[in-house]
């Protein structure tokens, strides 16, 4: 390992499994955030983690061409994005990739991936933002924690979230500000405001204020909600969720709806959602239109068709896709998802839709007949009982959707035998990050 403070050149050739420059140098492996391929450079070794070093950039030698400057300010401060400096073009190149290179190297498979299908305008896409609120001196500052930290990196707009997001975010600070309303200090235990929670609807004029208080009331909490309107009479609900606990979980259980309906409705492909502080929901809404587009395009579902929805969250690919075969069932571990999903199909008046609360191994290992399977497990991906499951039941189509390409190489080798890859598809619900979703369609053999 090399020693924190040793300062070293080299030569960034990759990017890491979460977009950071990897330099090689002798033995040694250097993972240097904000870093293009291509380029020399001189880094601070900052300090080692599994086997690897960390570094920063002191100075670049040669520009990579593919550099350009950030939008955001504090893009190598703040640990959301790994990509700020990378031009968009080569953010997709890289996301395709990395796909590709997870089918070639985890499950030996040498297959076409499609380009990633990216954004026409890769800002501002994020339809909920959560901020923590703090201190600095005298000052209120709104923004992200620095990586793995507690520290946080002030930020007055942050590039990758709704414009509506960022302007309410900063009146509400000056408001706090005129009103003397304290943030939460974690360490004094002392304050009232811990975090702004804020989500916009794309295809409706509703958006949605949490606050997230240390308290059940604080003085002058009418008057002060009564500004926040005036001054922002685009907000059309406020809540206030209440969290004492000493935790890292923004939301606490009580809440409170200050003025409005304590939620925004917001659709995807038609289908109306109705979104609560906690309910899960897609953050790129735009891209997720697209991607459920896609798999309604592409999988050739059938009048007679039953569907199952696996891993289906609050039921949305399932019900985007009911009116085309004649059942779906969904099911999702999620006690708080399914009762969404239920309400959400209810008014919607889709009825040919079942939700199952149930783990979707030992669910699918109860059905005798499947036609079509959509899944979308969380990152660590499937199960071999629940691929195994596939494999008996033999639907004709698969699509699975995967937001890590690793676990999903890895689940293809259960499925190969019997099925042919017909199209890899990655999409970029994430521009500026690391992050990488995929859908694959499986046609049976
Ligand atoms: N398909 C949805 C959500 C996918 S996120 C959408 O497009 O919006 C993955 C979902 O899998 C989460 O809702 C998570 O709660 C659920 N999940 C995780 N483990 C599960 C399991 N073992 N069985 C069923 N669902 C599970």
């Amino acid at each position: 390992m090399l020693k924190k403070g040793t300062l070293i050149k080299g030569k960034c050739t990759s990017y890491s499994n979460e977009g950071e420059g990897v330099i090689h140098l002798n033995k040694e492996v250097i993972f240097v955030k904000g870093l293009i391929v291509g380029e020399e450079v001189d880094i601070l070794i900052n300090y080692n983690r599994a086997g690897i070093n960390y570094g920063s950039i002191k100075k670049i030698h040669s520009l990579s061409k593919d550099r350009v400057t950030p939008k955001c300010k504090v893009a190598t401060a703040c640990g959301g994005c790994a990509f700020q400096s990378l031009s968009y073009h080569k953010q997709l190149e890289y996301k395709t990739s990395k796909v590709k290179d997870a089918f070639k190297y985890i499950a030996k498979l040498d297959v076409k991936v499609n380009n990633c299908i990216g954004m026409y305008n890769p800002y501002y896409y994020r339809n909920k933002s959560q901020t923590p609120v703090k201190k600095i001196g005298k000052k209120i500052v709104t923004g992200f924690y620095k990586a793995k930290s507690h520290d946080i990196v002030p930020i007055d707009e942050c590039v990758i979230e709704d414009k509506r997001s960022n302007k309410i975010i900063n009146s509400i600070k000056k408001i706090m500000s005129d009103f003397k309303i304290e943030p939460y200090d974690e360490d004094r235990r002392y304050g009232i405001i811990r975090h702004i929670l804020i989500r916009t609807s794309l295809h409706f004029n509703e958006i949605m204020v949490v606050l997230v208080t240390n308290c059940d009331s604080f003085p002058s909490r009418n008057n002060f909600i009564n500004v926040i309107k005036k001054e922002n009479p685009e907000i059309t609900t406020i809540v206030q969720n209440i969290n004492k606990r000493d935790t890292n979980v923004i939301l606490g259980e009580q809440e409170r709806i200050l003025f409005g309906k304590g939620y925004i409705v917001d659709s995807l492909c038609g289908i109306k959602f109705r979104i609560s502080s906690k309910s899960f929901f897609q953050i790129n809404p735009v891209q997720t239109e697209k991607l459920y587009n896609y798999i309604k395009d592409n999988l050739n579902l059938k009048k007679n068709d039953t569907l199952l929805d696996a891993y289906s969250g609050v039921g949305t690919i399932g019900m985007s896709l009911a009116s085309k075969v004649k059942e779906v069932i969904s099911v999702e571990i999620e006690k708080s998802a399914v009762k969404d999903a239920i309400r959400n199909a209810k008014e919607n008046k889709i009825n040919n839709i079942k939700f199952i609360c149930d783990d979707a191994s030992r669910y699918i290992n109860e059905l005798d007949k499947l036609d079509v399977l959509v899944m979308d497990p969380p990152r660590k991906g499937s199960t071999p009982e629940f691929l195994k499951a596939v494999n008996r039941l033999k639907p004709t189509n698969i699509i699975y959707v995967s937001c890590d390409p690793n676990t999903l190489a890895r689940d293809i080798n259960y499925l190969k035998d019997k099925y042919i890859i017909k199209v890899v598809q990655p999409f970029d619900m994430f521009p500026m990050t690391y992050h990488i979703e995929t859908v694959m369609h499986l046609v049976r053999r």
